[in-house]
């Protein structure tokens, strides 16, 4: 499959980004400058490593 998909620019995030958006949701855009943490977007399925 092509990645025609954006994926959520934070590395955590398993998410699909908006279409108007390189991340999925605020959470993710605001998190983006600590790629460490988990992702905690709030989304079903996107909780690695919880
Ligand atoms: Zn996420
Ligand atoms: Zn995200």
């Amino acid at each position: 499959m092509a990645d025609k998909d954006q994926k959520c620019a934070h590395p955590s995030c398993i998410c699909r980004a908006a279409a108007d958006s390189k991340y999925c949701s605020a959470f993710c855009e605001g998190a983006s400058d600590k790629p460490d943490i988990t992702c905690n977007c709030g989304h079903p399925g996107c909780t690695v490593g919880a």
